[in-house]
C-alpha cells in the first residue's frame, strides 16, 4: 500500500463513503484491472503477440480463413489463462457485490477474473469469455476445459465440434458484434446507476466510452481509477485517482463496508 499516496488514499475513501451512499452503484472495469494478475493487455500501446497486431489475430476472418493460425494465438491465450488467479482489485468488487454495495459490473475483458458463479446475472461481459467456447455450425457450447482438451488432442492445434467445425473462442472478434443479451444487461445496469465506478480503462472505445456519459446524463456520479489518462479526467465533477487497482480497490471496499448505514 506504500506506492498509494496520502492524497489518492484521501480521494480512495471519499469514493468508498460515495459507494455506500449511493443507491445503484455499478463498476465498470477494462484491462487494467487485469494486468496485476499478470495477463497481457494486447490493446494496449505493447499489444503485439509474436509480431502480429491484435486487430490481426483477433478477427472472425483469420478465424474462419486460417483456423491453425487462429488457435495458436488462442491456444497461448488459454494457457496463459489458466494459471491467472482474481487479485486484490477483483476480490475487492466481489466482497462489495456481496455486500449489496454495487449492484453489478460490466466489463470488457474477456478473461473470466470476475467470476459468473459470484456475480450471476450481475456481471454483463461486453465482449464474451475466453473461459467458453462455440460452434458457428450447430450452437453447441463448450467449457474451456473442454477447449483445452480438444486442442490437445488436435493433430493441427485445433479444438473441434462433435459436428467436425471448429470452434470458436466464445469472445466478441473483431468483426463480430456484440452479444446482445450482455449489452442489454450492461444498459439496463448503466441507466439505473446513480454512480459508475470505472477501473482500469483509458474510457476511449466505444461503447464503453458512453457509459459514464449516460451516468452523467442522469445526474448520477462517475470515479475513475486508472493508470494513465481517460477521456474523462477533465469532466466536471468526476474524481479520478491515479493508483494501482490492487492497492486502491481494497481501500475503496473497506470504506465502502464501513460507510453501511453511517
Ligand atoms: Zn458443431
Amino acid at each position: 500500500m506504500d506506492s498509494t499516496s496520502h492524497a489518492a488514499r484521501t480521494l480512495l475513501s471519499q469514493i468508498g463513503r460515495d459507494i455506500a451512499g449511493s443507491r445503484f452503484a455499478v463498476a465498470f472495469t477494462g484491462a487494467g484491472i487485469s494486468t496485476e494478475s499478470g495477463l497481457p493487455d494486447y490493446r494496449g500501446p505493447s499489444g503485439l503477440w509474436k509480431n502480429r497486431r491484435f486487430e490481426a489475430l483477433a478477427n472472425i476472418e483469420a478465424f474462419k480463413d486460417d483456423p491453425v493460425e487462429f488457435w495458436e494465438f488462442y491456444a497461448h491465450r488459454l494457457a496463459v489463462l489458466a494459471d491467472a488467479e482474481p487479485n486484490a482489485a477483483h476480490r475487492a468488487l466481489e466482497s462489495m457485490y456481496r455486500a449489496g454495495l454495487i449492484k453489478g459490473v460490466i466489463t470488457q475483458n474477456v478473461d473470466g477474473l470476475h467470476r459468473r458463479e459470484v456475480f450471476g446475472d450481475g456481471l454483463a461481459e461486453l465482449h464474451g469469455s475466453l473461459r467458453t467456447g462455440v460452434c458457428l455450425d450447430c450452437e453447441s457450447e463448450f467449457e474451456s476445459a473442454e477447449v483445452e482438451a480438444r486442442i490437445a488432442e488436435a493433430d493441427d492445434g485445433v479444438p473441434r465440434c462433435n459436428c467436425g467445425y471448429p470452434i470458436k473462442p466464445g469472445v466478441v472478434l473483431f468483426g463480430e458484434l456484440l452479444p446482445g443479451e450482455q449489452v442489454e444487461r450492461a444498459q439496463t445496469q448503466t441507466f439505473e446507476a446513480d454512480y459508475m465506478l470505472c477501473l482500469g480503462s483509458s474510457l476511449s472505445v466505444i461503447p464503453a466510452a458512453f457509459l459514464p456519459a449516460t451516468v452523467l446524463d442522469n445526474g448520477g456520479r462517475v470515479a475513475i481509477i486508472n493508470q494513465g489518462p481517460t477521456d474523462y479526467d477533465d469532466e466536471p465533477g468526476v474524481i479520478k485517482v491515479e493508483a494501482s487497482l490492487a492497492e486502491a480497490m481494497p481501500i475503496v471496499a473497506a470504506d465502502a463496508e464501513r460507510g453501511v448505514g453511517a
